[in-house]
């Protein structure tokens, strides 16, 4: 069985990119005259302590949600490659309160689920993360639907019992499902309105073709969804041809794509004082939107300037926005 666990990767920041872009996507779609079919493929477990021991281990959130809402002092310093940013040495320190609309709402989501985080100001106190079932679940509205499909068995009872707690009934269904095949049949949804998530954990090389051959597929049976796909960005040719893959997809169907890409660090092996050699970990993430709301890239393109100057890391940091149909 699978060895991932998102616990031990929420708030990093992959998940600010994924989430805030979540945010904007569900803000616009959900809560319209038609209702809306949510299919989020890899659900994970829905909500994460950043207190626990899983986060505190992997340390992972430090510099991510921990980040964003502390001022980046050293961020003055770095000659940020963010592509608006202004040049060395003239980086504005970003404050909360400065927080572009995106950006904006994902602290609203976490100010929702930590009361006292959102009294005092203090990181301490933000101890609770939403996973992309509780993000998309707090959109939802009338006819809307969410179906939450979570393979690992531990994940998906926990998913089970978050799940239970918001007493949403019938509006959203979980099961433990292989994601990638469960989604056929959802597709096209009887209001023919429907945005799928799909955020693998990519432990298997397979899982990059996977995601391509599936949105090939929904693309087929209803070349109107939007289709959402985050992936990692790393020195790995599955890695680095799936954002192609799915920009042929888009352009071969006639629909138009967005991709987002947030670089937070170098992605180069380094030594540390001993001598052994570091692995940077994650240094960026994207991600691919088929079908995207002619209000995203706007809002991306305030966004990303601002998480790169929070979240970068070295003078590698930066992003890029392509979109094309
Ligand atoms: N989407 C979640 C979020 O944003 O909070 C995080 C999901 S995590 C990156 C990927 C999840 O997919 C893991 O919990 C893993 O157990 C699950 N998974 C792996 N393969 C799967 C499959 N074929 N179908 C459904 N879930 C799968």
């Amino acid at each position: 069985m699978f060895s991932y666990r998102h616990a031990f990767h929420a708030g990093n920041h992959a998940d600010v990119l994924k989430h805030t872009t979540l945010v904007a996507l569900c803000k616009y779609l959900c809560g319209k005259d038609a209702a809306l079919s949510v299919i989020d493929t890899h659900a994970g477990a829905g909500l994460y302590r950043l207190d626990g021991d899983y986060t505190e281990t992997s340390g992972e959130a430090t510099d991510g949600v921990f980040r964003l809402f502390q001022v980046p002092i050293d961020a003055v310093a770095h000659n940020i490659r963010a592509q608006t940013a202004p040049k060395k040495g003239a980086v504005k320190a970003i404050f909360p309160e400065d927080f572009c609309p995106a950006l904006q709402d994902y602290a609203q989501l976490l100010h929702g689920l930590n009361p006292k985080f959102l009294e005092t100001g203090d990181t301490a106190h933000l101890k609770i993360y939403p996973g992309s079932p509780f993000i998309i679940q707090k959109f939802l509205e009338g006819r809307d639907k969410l179906k939450l499909f979570e393979l690992h068995p531990t994940d998906f009872k926990s998913l089970s019992a978050n799940i239970a707690q918001l007493g949403a009934g019938r509006q959203v269904t979980v099961a433990c499902e292989d994601g990638f095949e469960a989604l056929k049949p959802f597709l096209p949804p009887p209001s023919r309105r429907a945005m799928v998530f799909c955020d693998p954990s990519y432990e298997m090389k397979s899982d990059y073709a996977r995601v391509s051959v599936m949105v090939g597929d929904a693309i087929k049976r209803f070349a109107t969804g939007t289709y959402v796909v985050w992936y990692p960005v790393i020195p790995r040719p599955e890695a680095h041809d799936l954002p192609r893959k799915l920009k042929t997809l888009a352009v071969k169907a006639g629909r138009p794509w967005l991709n987002a890409v947030m670089t937070v660090k170098s992605s180069k092996l380094t030594t540390d004082d001993s001598g052994e050699v570091v692995r940077p970990g994650l240094p960026a993430s994207g991600m691919f939107i088929i079908n995207p709301p002619h209000t995203l890239k706007a809002q991306l393109q305030l966004a990303l300037p601002q998480m790169v100057v929070l979240l970068g890391q070295d003078r590698n940091a930066g992003f890029a926005l392509d979109s094309g149909g």
